[in-house]
C-alpha cells in the first residue's frame, strides 16, 4: 500500500511516498532555512508563500522519480498540526484536493506523533515505549503504547530546547538554526561554566527552558569576555543533562527498558552520545532515528498515517489547520 505524505508545517516543505508504513520509496525535503536566515528565525507569511511555489513541483519531482502515478497512491496523509496555521493550510488544501480529485482516503496527522514514529522507517522498537520528542517548537516526554494510543507524560512550560538552542546561537552570533551551530561550535570549547538544569529536582515530567536561557544571557552581560565555544558547550550540557535525566526517569518509573528519541534535536551528537552511553550502563535500549529523519519530513507523516488508515481513522473533507492542541492524555483509536 502507496501513502502520500504531506508536510509543510513550519518551514520545511515535505512530500513522501511510503510503502506499507514502513518502506520509504520517495522523501524530498525543500527547506526553506536559507530563506528565513536573514530575519534569524521563521517569517510564517514568506514560509506560507513560499510552501505554496514549492508544493507542486516537489509532488511532480516525488512521483516522476519512481515512475508512480498519483492514481497508483492509495492513502494521502497530511498534516493537520501543530504549526504556523498558513504554512499547515497549504499542505492540507493541496491534500484535500488530491484526495477530492482522486477519491482516494485522506488521514490527517498530528506532527509530534509523526516525529515520534518516524522511528519505524529504520527499525521496529516494541511497543510500549517511552518517548522524547524534542524538536524547535516542543519538548514532550510520552508513553506509547501503540501507532495511535499515545498517551503525553509531561512538555515544556516554556521554551523547547530547539528554540533554547536557536536563541542562544543569535545571542554569539551563530547562524539561524541554532542547533547545528551550536554544536559545531561546542566541540572547539569545553563545559566549564555551570548554567542551571531546570526542574531537576521537581518529581514531574516537566521541561523548562527559558531560565536557562536567561542564564546564558546573564553570563554575556557580566563576563565581556568570554569565551564563545565554552559558552556553547556549558549551553549544550546543560540542555542535554536535563533532556537525559527526564527521560532515564521516566523510563525507570514505568518500568520501560526502551526509549525513543525524535525531533531536530535528536540528530544532536552531544545527547546521542550520553543517551547511548547510559543505555549501555542501565541496560535501556535507546532508539534514535538517522538526522535527516529526525528534523521534519514527510516520510513520518506517511508512515503514521498507514497506521491510522488502518484504524479507519479516514479525515472528513471540512477537518481544519490546528496550531496548537490542548494537552491531551491519550490519542485514543477511533473505533
Ligand atoms: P516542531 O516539530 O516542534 O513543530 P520544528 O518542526 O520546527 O518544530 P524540527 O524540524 O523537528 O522542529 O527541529 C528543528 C529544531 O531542531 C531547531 O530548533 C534546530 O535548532 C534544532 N536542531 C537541529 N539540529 C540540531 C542539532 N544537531 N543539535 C541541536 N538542535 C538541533
Ligand atoms: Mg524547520
Ligand atoms: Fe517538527
Amino acid at each position: 500500500m502507496l501513502v502520500l505524505g504531506i508536510e509543510t508545517s513550519c518551514d520545511e516543505t515535505a512530500v513522501a511516498i511510503v510503502k506499507d508504513g514502513t518502506k520509504i520509496v520517495s522523501n524530498l525535503v525543500y527547506s526553506q532555512v536559507a530563506i528565513h536566515r536573514p530575519y534569524g528565525g521563521v517569517v510564517p507569511e514568506i514560509a506560507s508563500r513560499k510552501h505554496i511555489e514549492t508544493i507542486l513541483p516537489l509532488l511532480e519531482q516525488a512521483l516522476h522519480q519512481k515512475n508512480i502515478k498519483l492514481s497508483e497512491i492509495d492513502v494521502i496523509a497530511v498534516t493537520q498540526g501543530p504549526g504556523l496555521v498558513g504554512a499547515l493550510l497549504v499542505g492540507i488544501c493541496i491534500a484535500k484536493a488530491i484526495a477530492f480529485a482522486l477519491n482516494k482516503p485522506l488521514v490527517a496527522i498530528n506532527h509530534l506523533e509523526a516525529h515520534l514514529m518516524a522511528i519505524f522507517l529504520e527499525q521496529k522498537p516494541l511497543f510500549p515505549f517511552i518517548g522524547l520528542v524534542v524538536s524547535g517548537g516542543h519538548t514532550n516526554l510520552y508513553l506509547a503504547k501503540d501507532f495511535l494510543e499515545i498517551k503525553q507524560l509531561g512538555q515544556t512550560l516554556d521554551d523547547a530546547a530547539g528554540e533554547a538552542f536557536d536563541k542562544v546561537a543569535h545571542m554569539l552570533g551563530l547562524p539561524y538554526p541554532g542547533g547545528i551551530s551550536i554544536e559545531k561550535l561546542a566541540k572547539e570549547g569545553s563545559p566549564n561554566i555551570k548554567f542551571p538544569r531546570p526542574l531537576l529536582n521537581k518529581n514531574n515530567y516537566h521541561f523548562s527552558f527559558s531560565g536557562l536561557k536567561t542564564a546564558v544571557a546573564n553570563y554575556l552581560r557580566h563576563h565581556p569576555s568570554f569565551c564563545k565555544a565554552d559558552v556553547a558547550a556549558s549551553f549544550q550540557q546543560a540542555v542535554v543533562d536535563t533532556l537525559v535525566t527526564k527521560a532515564v526517569q521516566a523510563v525507570k518509573d514505568h518500568l520501560l527498558p526502551r526509549l525513543v528519541v525524535a525531533g531536530g534535536v535528536a540528530a544532536n551528537q552531544c545527547l546521542r552520545k550520553k543517551l547511548l552511553a547510559i543505555s549501555q550502563k542501565e541496560d535501556i535500549k535507546v532508539y534514535f532515528p538517522s538526522p535527516a529523519l529526525c528534523t521534519d519530513n514527510a516520510a513520518m507523516v506517511a508512515a503514521l498515517g498507514y497506521h491510522h488508515f488502518k484504524a479507519h481513522n479516514i479525515a472528513d473533507f471540512d477537518f481544519d489547520a490546528i496550531s496548537r492542541y490542548p494537552v491531551c492524555p491519550f490519542h485514543q483509536k477511533k473505533s
